[in-house]
């Protein structure tokens, strides 16, 4: 069966794994559930995780079908190897590959493993026309990754371990007087990287460094509409490093024309997360950046990305992925 007439025939069958959730849609249908992760189960080993994870890939699917995962790792698209991912495993460094290993488990499926921001990338710029040029796709939620893709050429391309954009372990760029941020711990291990101040679980510790009251994120938006001084104190310490991190690509990707960003940290909190980025990004402006118009920053709406819809774009062929 040709992939054309497979997607005409074939009910979306796909698991969306996170740090925090697991989503498993199954025709019209969606549920969410824990994700088997250390976030999740902090004391438990990466093999036992790993285990956890491939049995809820391969217990809940019906015989013979299709079947696209959106993996939050950093991982080969081309391959399937998977690297790691601190919201996932830690600071492990992984040598797994799951696509394999779904075969061996499962060898009546016909199985599609891709990284959940090629995947979240790939839903984005299906939106967007062949003349958008390059487009990019940021997501902040438990980890922080961004990616670009050619829409010229179809094309996203990736080193030779099939990696691109992994910014959240790089170091964070924190306000001045703030640098008592940069000791802040990550997930990976290290410490002061730009997850460490700007992903969910850091935003807790950036209030504590701050002396701000405890983070209460149910009542964090609330918050922010009613001006309060230190939530947006707190918003604007931990979206500072994105916005550092976007200044660079407007530097250094002149091809770069919109950049979405998405995931649950940003897509909660919406027009506040965009005013705080504008905040950043309109400061400090000089002529480097010239006078032609920048680079346009867009925080997606929830659900207005569907990383399991954009699995099946990768799937389909929407998007290859490409080594240089
Ligand atoms: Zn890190």
């Amino acid at each position: 069966m040709t992939d054309s007439l497979r997607e005409r025939t074939d009910p979306l069958t796909g698991f969306d794994i996170g740090g925090t959730w697991l989503r498993h849609r199954s025709g019209d249908t969606v549920t969410r559930r824990p994700a088997p992760s250390l976030l999740n189960h902090p004391g438990l080993s990466v093999e036992t995780l790993w285990d956890m994870l491939v049995c809820e890939l391969t217990t809940a699917e019906p015989r013979n079908g299709r079947v696209v995962v959106s993996l939050g790792a950093a991982m080969d698209d081309l391959t399937s190897q998977v690297h790691g991912s601190s919201p996932l495993w830690g600071d492990a460094r992984l040598s797994r590959n799951l696509r394999m290993e779904l075969r061996q488990r499962r060898p009546d499926v016909e199985w599609h493993v891709h990284n959940d921001v090629t995947c979240a990338l790939a839903d984005f710029a299906a939106r967007l026309p062949a003349e958008a040029g390059h487009v990019g796709y940021l997501t902040v939620s438990s980890g922080i990754a961004l990616k670009i893709a050619d829409l010229g050429s179809r094309t996203v391309t990736v080193d030779g371990s099939g990696l691109q954009g992994e910014i959240g372990h790089l170091p964070a760029a924190v306000p001045a007087g703030l640098g008592r941020l940069l000791d802040l711990p990550c997930a990976c291990g290290g410490a002061g990287h730009v997850a460490a101040v700007s992903a969910g679980p850091a935003i807790p510790r950036v209030a504590k460094a701050l002396g701000l009251e405890p983070f209460d994120a149910a009542a964090f938006p609330g918050r922010l509409s009613e001006g309060d001084t230190g939530a947006w104190h707190l918003l604007d310490t931990v979206t500072y490093p994105l916005a550092q991190a976007i200044r660079w690509l407007w530097t250094t990707q002149p091809r770069l024309t919109v950049t979405g960003i998405g995931g649950g940290v940003a897509e909660a909190l919406g027009a506040h997360y965009q005013r705080s980025l504008e905040g950043h990004l309109n400061r400090d402006a000089n002529y480097s950046q010239g006078d032609a118009g920048r680079q346009v920053v867009r925080v997606l709406a929830p659900g207005e990305t569907d990383p399991i819809r954009g699995a099946q774009l990768l799937a389909d062929g929407f998007l290859s992925v490409v080594k240089t």
